[in-house]
């Protein structure tokens, strides 16, 4: 098959990864710079122009997209969707999943385990939201951070108050969010791939930092998760429209509580905590569904 890597930079982690999977297992494989791509669309001829050529032939793409440029990066995916090319990451579950409360909301139809959490564009009710929440400490989010910047640990009322004002005076759109203080600083990322879970690790926050993020100096270890967790995990995996997911969950007294899905989970974590090639277990999943969905969408 010929695969394309989404990508801005060929020598990431999960990238280079990927790449290593792809060749190993007998494919043609490109990364390709979705911001250098040129869409172009006319009546039943979509195109996508990059480097001097148009890219045909493709039978599968791999999104990797970053937060800050979800707009376009979901574009050129839907347009390799158009011109009826396999993605790993629909382009819709990609945008879906990048607005944290449009996926709370799915997730909390769909029955699973999320902290209380309270999105309000007025800042008048600010008691009203905290004791929502089951008052301080509460945590409150950017609705459109990443890596955990943007996540504030509130500890009173009035740092809550005062904070949640000043982001409404600053337009940012943001959730408050009933605190978990029983996962002790550390979060689950189960990685789903296909509806089974292939890996999973347990991050833990340095010392007196509650957010686990690997990118806010957190560390990470294999774990096995509960029958619950894994559950729990494809349930939100496939909730959110997503075959390839990185799910966060928090443990807590009243079980495994979702905080996010990542459709561009990294690898390097996940691989290096748990040994799995889950590279390969991306490309596999792209030889059994590729073929098939092609066959699909000409009938459409
Ligand atoms: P980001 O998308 O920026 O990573 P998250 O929502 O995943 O934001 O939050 C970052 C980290 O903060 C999580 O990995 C977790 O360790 C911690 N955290 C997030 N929400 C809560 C919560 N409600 N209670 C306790 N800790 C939380
Ligand atoms: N960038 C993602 C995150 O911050 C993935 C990190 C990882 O899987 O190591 O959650």
């Amino acid at each position: 098959m010929k695969i394309a890597i989404l990508s801005r930079n060929a020598k990431l982690y999960s990238t280079q990864r990927l790449v290593e999977a792809a060749l190993q297992h007998g494919h043609e494989v490109d990364v390709i710079d979705h911001l250098k791509c040129i869409i172009i669309t006319e009546q039943k001829k979509p195109a996508i122009y990059y480097n001097g050529k148009y890219l045909e032939n493709y039978d599968a793409v791999i999104p990797r997209i970053g937060a800050s440029v979800t707009f376009y990066g979901s574009a050129v995916v839907r347009q390799f969707e158009m011109k009826k090319v396999f993605s790993t990451v629909e382009s819709q579950a990609l945008i879906r999943s990048r607005d944290k409360l449009r996926s709370l909301q799915i997730l909390s139809r769909d029955g699973l385990g999320l902290p209380k959490t309270v999105f309000t564009n007025y800042s008048m009710d600010v008691d009203e939201i905290i004791s929502e929440v089951g008052g301080a400490p509460v945590i409150i989010k950017l609705l459109e951070g990443t890596q955990g910047l943007g996540v504030v640990l509130a500890e009173t009322k009035k740092a809550a108050a005062s904070v949640i004002q000043a982001f409404h005076n600053l337009k940012a759109r943001i959730i408050v969010q009933e605190f978990i203080k029983e996962s002790k600083g550390a979060d689950i990322r189960a990685f789903v791939v296909d509806g089974k879970v292939v890996g999973a690790m347990k991050r833990q926050g340095k010392e007196g930092e509650f957010r686990s993020n690997l990118h806010r100096g957190g560390s990470s270890d294999i774990i096995k998760l509960s029958k619950v967790e894994t559950a729990a995990a494809i349930k939100a995996a496939k909730a959110l429209g997503l075959q390839v997911a990185g799910v966060d969950m928090l443990q807590s007294s009243r079980g495994p509580l979702i905080i996010e899905v990542n459709s561009s989970p990294g690898l390097k974590g996940i691989e290096s905590a748990t040994g799995v090639d889950v590279a390969s277990k991306i490309i596999q999943y792209i030889e059994k569904n590729a073929p098939l969905s092609k066959i699909q969408k000409d009938k459409i």
